[in-house]
C-alpha cells in the first residue's frame, strides 16, 4: 500500500514552549520529492495545528498519507474500560481531551488529572512518578503495586523480540528519565482533536480498517535507531530519528503491506506497534531510501540528451517542502500564502461618505431651503443623528450618521444662514459607499500559493487581517566551485567568483532564504564537508557538473549522494546535475556565469518555487516582432540574451558566446527559440520572457 506522504513525528509532553534540541517535538515527511528536513515545533498545540493542515492538504490533493507518532495509542488491557466504562481507545482518547488542560504556551496539567484516575482506576496507581517540588494528591512518587500489567501486548512482543527496542518503559511512569506515561496522556488528547477535525478522512491503526487517505498509527522511533545518525542533517537523534522513520515506512509501504492487521487479539484495544515484525526490514529500506534508484529526477530510461519539455515535466513533480506560520501582514511582503484566506470583516465596515458635502435622508427632503443640523461628520468622527429634513456637514469616508442615506456633493448646494439649497438634487443613495460594497464577509479574497505583493497586503489589510498564514521561507544553501575560482579582488589571474553573488540575490528576489556556502576547490572531501553543512531545504551549486575528469561536484554526488547527469537540449547550459544531497534537492548548474544564470531562472526557479509552496510556475513569455535576422539548426532549445527595443521589438545581444558575462548585464530578458530548426528575420514573431517576469527585474 503506496502512501503519497509519509509523516513521522517524535512527540513530547514537556512543559512550555521549547527550542529545537533533544526531547522536544520533531516532525519529517518523505513524499515523491523525496525526504524532507526535520521540523522543529515549539508546542504541542502548534504541532497538531500543523498535522491538520498537512493532513486536509492530502484530503484536498486527493493523497493518502500516513502520520505516525512515537507514543502509546492505548493502556494496558482493562485501563480504558474501568476509566470510561467502555473498551474502545477511541472513546479514551475523547475522555483525556475532555478532562487534560493542554494551553497554547505548552503548560498543562497531566499529573493531576494522573492523580484524578487513579482516584477512580482500581488499586494503587496505576500512574506514579511526578516532579520532587509538586505535591499531586493521589499521584505516589515511586511504583505502586497497582492491578493493571506494566506493558500492553505490543510492549511484550517487543521485548521478546529484543534488538533496538530495548527495554521500553510502562505507560504508567510519568516522570524520571526516559518515562513515556506524560507523552501517552498529553498525545491521546491531541489525536481526539486530530480525530475531530478530519472526521470520517481519518483512520487510527489498528483500531479502524486503514482505508481513510489519512491513516494515523503508532511507531516506535527506537526501530530506526540503527541508522539515524545518517540521517541527522546537522539535527539531534529526535531529528534523524523521524527523518529515518518517515523515509523508512515510506519506501516499505511501498513493498508491502505494513498495515496488516496485527493478530494478536488485544492490539484492537489496546493498540499496536507499526515496526514489529519487520525490525530488520524498516531500517534497511531507510537507508535504501536515502539513494533511490528511482529518484524523481532520474532520466527516463534510454534518454541522452533531454529536451526542455521533459526536463521541466521531471521537475514539476516537486512538491512543498516548508511548514506554515503566521506572520505579521506587514512582514508578509513575498512570502507565499500558506492556506486561503477570505475576509474576516466587511469593506467599508460600515456606509460612509465618498465626496464632501451635505448628508441627509432622501425621502425626508422638502423643496426649498433645508435648515443645517449642527453635527459634523468626518471620517474617524462619527456625527449625531440626523433629523427628517435636516442636513448635516459630512466629509469624504465619515461613516453615515443615523439619518443618512445620502450625500449632495459640496459643488451642488449653496449655504447661508443656517440652511442649505440644493442646485441639482441628488439620487437617493447617492455619492455613499454602502457597507461591504468592496467585500462582504467571507468573500473569498487571497488564494493559497499567493506570493504576497503590497497590493495583495492592502486587500488583506482592508478584509480585517492582522496577520496572516505564510510558508516557511524556503532556505537555498549556493555553493561556487573550482579550482580557479577566487574571492573578487584576489592578486593574480583566478576567475572572480561572479555566479555566487548573482545565484544567492536570485534566491533573495524569489522570497526564499539564501544561504552562502561560499566557495570551494575541486576537492570531493571539501565539497562533501561544504554540502554536508548546507543545513537548507534545497542545493544550487555551479561548476563541475559535467561528468569530466575535473568535475568533482558530479563525482562526489554520484558517490555519497544521488545524482542524474542530464545533458539538456538547450543554448547555453546543458550540462546540469540533479540530484539529492541528505535528501535536499540539489540543483548542479552548469559554471559559465551565462550558463548558471539561464538554468537558474528558467529550471531551477520553478522547481524551488514549488517546494516553497508558491505551485508550479514555469517561465511563460509573451510573442513580441524580433528586431534581429538568425537561422537556428533542429535539436536545441535556444535561450538569447535580449532586450526589447524602442518599439518593443527584442534585440539581442551581439555575441551569443556564454563566456560573454557582459551581455547578461545589458539584456532585461530572453529570447526563447523552439526546438526545432527556425529562420528569424526581423517584424518575425518571437518568443520573449521578461527577467522582470521571473521575479528578477
Ligand atoms: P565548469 O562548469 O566548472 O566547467 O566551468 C565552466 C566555466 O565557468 C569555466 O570557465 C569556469 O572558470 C567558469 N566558472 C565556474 N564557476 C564560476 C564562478 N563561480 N564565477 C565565474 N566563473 C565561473
Ligand atoms: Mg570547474
Amino acid at each position: 500500500m503506496t502512501f503519497d506522504a509519509v509523516v513521522a513525528v517524535d512527540w513530547s509532553a514537556t512543559s512550555g514552549r521549547t527550542r529545537p534540541g533533544r526531547d522536544t517535538i520533531w516532525t519529517a515527511e518523505a513524499n515523491a520529492a523525496g525526504l524532507g528536513p526535520a521540523r522543529h515545533h515549539p508546542t504541542r498545540h502548534a504541532v497538531t495545528g500543523w498535522l491538520i493542515d498537512r493532513a486536509r492538504r492530502a484530503v484536498a490533493d486527493g493523497d493518502r498519507i500516513l502520520v505516525v507518532l512515537d507514543v502509546s495509542f492505548g493502556w494496558p488491557r482493562g485501563a480504558g474500560q474501568a476509566l470510561t466504562g467502555a473498551d474502545d481507545p477511541l472513546a479514551l482518547w475523547d475522555w483525556i481531551a475532555e478532562r487534560l488542560t493542554d494551553r497554547d504556551d505548552g503548560t498543562n496539567d497531566r499529573f493531576a488529572l494522573a492523580g484524578r484516575m487513579n482516584a477512580v482506576l482500581p488499586g494503587d496507581g496505576p500512574f506514579w512518578g511526578r516532579p520532587a517540588t509538586m505535591d499531586v494528591p493521589g499521584l505516589p512518587t515511586g511504583k505502586p503495586r497497582g492491578r493493571f500489567p506494566p506493558w500492553r501486548a505490543a510492549e511484550d512482543a517487543m521485548i521478546a523480540a529484543g534488538g533496538a527496542a530495548g527495554r521500553p518503559k510502562s505507560v504508567w511512569q510519568l516522570a524520571y528519565s526516559g518515562a513515556v506515561g506524560s507523552q501517552t496522556i498529553t498525545a491521546m488528547a491531541a489525536l481526539s482533536r486530530l480525530r475531530g477535525a478530519l472526521g470520517a478522512d481519518c483512520a487510527v491503526w489498528p483500531f479502524q480498517p486503514p482505508d481513510a487517505p489519512v491513516v494515523v498509527a503508532e511507531v516506535y522511533l527506537a526501530h530506526v535507531d540503527p541508522v539515524e545518525r545518517a540521517f541527522r542533517d546537522g539535527g539531534p537523534k529526535d531529528a534523524g530519528q523521524v527523518r529515518a522513520m518517515a523515509a523508512g515506512l515510506r519506501r516499505l509501504g511501498a513493498e508491502r503491506d505494513i498495515l496488516a492487521m496485527p493478530d494478536h487479539p488485544d492490539a484492537a484495544t489496546e493498540g499496536w506497534v507499526l515496526g514489529i515484525g519487520f525490525e530488520d526490514a524498516l531500517p534497511d529500506a531507510a537507508r535504501a531510501a536515502a539513494r533511490p534508484p528511482g529518484d524523481c529526477f532520474a532520466l527516463p530510461p534510454g534518454v541522452d540528451w533531454v529536451p526542455v519539455d521533459v526536463l521541466m515535466r521531471t521537475l514539476s513533480a516537486i512538491r512543498c517542502a516548508v511548514g506554515e506560520g503566521d506572520a505579521g501582514v506587514a512582514d508578509a511582503a513575498g512570502r507565499v500564502l500558506a492556506r486561503d484566506v477570505a475576509a474576516l470583516r466587511a469593506n467599508p465596515p460600515r456606509a460612509n461618505a465618498a465626496v464632501d458635502g451635505w448628508g441627509f435622508a432622501h425621502a425626508t427632503l422638502r423643496p426649498g431651503p433645508i435648515p443645517v443640523t449642527p453635527t459634523r461628520a468626518a471620517a474617524g468622527h462619527d456625527g449625531d443623528p440626523v433629523p427628517p429634513g435636516h442636513a448635516a456637514r459630512i466629509l469624504t469616508g465619515a461613516a453615515l450618521p443615523p439619518g443618512v442615506d445620502t450625500v449632495a456633493m459640496q459643488e451642488d448646494a449653496t449655504a447661508a444662514d443656517g440652511t442649505i439649497t440644493l442646485t441639482k438634487t441628488p439620487r437617493p443613495g447617492a455619492n455613499t459607499r454602502a457597507a461591504g460594497e468592496d467585500v462582504a464577509v467571507g468573500d473569498p479574497l487571497l488564494a493559497a500559493g499567493t506570493i504576497l505583493r503590497p497590493t495583495d497586503l492592502a486587500a488583506a489589510v482592508a478584509a480585517g487581517h492582522a496577520t496572516l498564514p505564510v510558508r516557511d521561507r524556503l532556505r537555498v544553501a549556493v555553493l561556487s566551485t573550482g579550482d580557479e575560482i577566487v574571492a573578487p579582488g584576489t592578486p593574480g589571474h583566478g576567475i572572480f567568483d561572479a555566479n555566487r553573488p548573482m545565484l544567492l540575490a536570485m534566491v533573495a528576489a524569489w522570497g526564499m532564504a539564501p544561504v552562502d556556502l561560499g566557495q570551494v576547490a575541486d576537492d570531493p572531501d571539501a565539497l562533501a564537508a561544504a554540502l554536508n553543512g548546507a543545513g537548507a531545504d534545497a542545493i544550487v551549486t555551479s561548476g563541475g557538473a559535467s561528468a569530466g575528469d575535473a568535475d568533482h561536484l558530479a563525482a562526489v554526488l554520484g558517490a555519497r549522494g544521488t545524482v542524474d547527469h542530464w545533458r539538456i537540449a538547450v543554448k547555453p547550459g546543458r550540462p546540469m546535475a540533479l540530484g539529492r544531497w541528505n535528501g535536499a534537492p540539489l540543483f548542479g548548474l552548469p559554471g559559465n556565469p551565462v550558463a548558471a544564470f539561464t538554468c537558474m531562472a528558467l529550471f531551477a526557479r520553478p522547481a524551488l518555487l514549488a517546494m516553497a509552496g508558491a505551485g508550479w510556475r514555469p517561465h511563460g513569455g509573451r510573442i513580441v516582432p524580433a528586431a534581429f535576422a538568425k537561422a537556428k539548426k533542429a535539436g536545441r532549445r535556444e535561450y538569447l540574451r535580449a532586450r526589447l527595443d524602442g518599439q518593443g521589438a527584442a534585440e539581442v545581444f551581439a555575441s551569443e558566446g556564454s563566456g560573454r558575462v557582459s551581455g547578461l548585464a545589458w539584456a532585461d530578458g530572453f529570447v526563447e527559440l523552439p526546438d526545432e530548426a527556425v529562420t528569424v528575420r526581423p517584424g518575425d514573431p518571437v518568443r520573449y520572457v521578461s527577467f522582470a517576469a521571473l521575479g528578477l527585474g
